[in-house]
């Protein structure tokens, strides 16, 4: 049986789910299943002899918008599928592609999730459902709860489980809950926490051997870009200077402040205590944490890493001057974190202007 959150708002397993769509309910009027596949087949292959009739209303694949290389999702990768499904398809049902494993992205799912949750209790009640019902379905309602009750990742979950006990999301998702709660409840790809994530989430596709793509890197910040009707209608208007980075050099923009990716000096998790007795006095603090490198997105001008290699060198794009250096297992900067993946100029390579 599926178990009450909130008012019209419930949580279960796959045969909380079957149920329902084979029988009908008296509540549950919209179903969010959150299985490896959107499909309904999903259902038959699980146990023979469940058959529901489904009938489409859309399926929609991750976008080509302007932001979309900004997300963990491959282009072309089912979003969402959206169906009329059940008894006499009275069921509204939406299929989210996610698995239960901790280095699967979560984040990327819940803004139609919580959408979808957020709207369907308005017209009836959802039921919120994943294989076991403890991991996916209990991350993506933690999140709900977050969202609408403004709750901390710890009062969401405590508050879930008063209904449910048995819910615990697997320790990748909690960790992007804390990133959702740490981004004010919404995520934010121009937000370095949300950067951060990304890097080690394409750093995960790097050493599992799949090829990246350079869809996923950042547009070349010193291409000028092709003006979109959008941006022609309304030209300049709140448009802010943003600093951008020079080759020393020759002056060509290698980077813009939108594309650096921040860390804490002297942080991480493997920032290695012996590189700290190299400057001698643990008390000089100040000069110890300054940075002498800049860490970005991987972006359109760096070739060499579209390549494929492991590690190799940033050269910039017009006169070859070195840069600086990435390296997909990391790099250390010199105030001791390390940086993973990295994509790393050096500050005396460059000039910070605003253009
Ligand atoms: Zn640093
Ligand atoms: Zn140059």
């Amino acid at each position: 049986m599926p178990y009450l959150v909130r008012e019209n708002l419930f949580i279960g397993n796959i045969s909380d789910a079957a149920e329902v769509l084979q029988n009908g309910s008296s509540e549950i009027t919209h179903i969010l299943s959150v299985l490896s596949s959107v499909s309904i087949s999903f259902f038959t292959e699980w146990r023979s002899g469940v058959v529901i009739p489904t009938k489409e209303i859309k399926k929609v694949c991750v976008g080509d918008g302007e932001d979309e290389w900004r997300s963990c999702l491959a282009a072309n990768k089912v979003l969402y599928g959206l169906e009329y499904a059940g008894k006499d398809l009275k069921l509204v049902r939406m299929a989210v592609p996610v698995r239960d494993m901790e280095s699967e992205d979560l984040l990327d799912y819940l803004d139609v999730c919580l959408d979808f949750i957020e709207n369907s209790r308005k017209e009836g009640a959802v039921l919120v459902h994943c294989f076991a019902g403890v991991s996916r379905s209990a991350a993506i309602i933690t999140a709900y709860l977050m969202r609408t009750e403004q709750l901390s990742l710890e009062g969401a979950l405590e508050s879930l489980r008063q209904s449910c006990e048995s819910v615990c999301p697997n320790d990748g998702f909690l960790e992007q809950l804390k990133m959702f709660e740490e981004m004010g409840f919404k995520v934010d790809h121009a937000n370095p926490i949300y950067k951060r994530f990304r890097l080690k989430v394409l750093g995960e596709f790097y050493n599992r051997g799949e090829k990246i793509d350079s869809s996923k890197f950042g547009a070349d910040p010193g291409v000028p870009t092709q003006v979109s009707s959008k941006e022609e209608a309304s030209p300049d208007e709140g448009k802010k200077a943003i600093p951008v980075y020079r080759c020393k050099k020759c002056r060509r923009v290698v980077a813009s402040q939108e594309n650096v990716v921040d860390h804490v000096p002297g942080e991480g998790e493997t920032s290695f205590a012996w590189s700290k007795q190299k400057s001698g006095n643990p008390f000089n603090k100040s000069d110890e944490s300054e940075c002498s490198s800049l860490f970005v997105e991987p972006l359109k001008w760096m070739t060499a890493v579209e390549e494929g290699a492991l590690e190799g060198k940033l050269c910039c794009a017009h006169c070859e001057a070195r840069l600086g250096y990435f390296n997909w297992s990391g790099i250390q900067c010199s105030c001791g974190s390390w940086i993973t993946p990295a994509f790393q100029l050096h500050k005396s390579r460059v000039d910070v202007s605003t253009a």
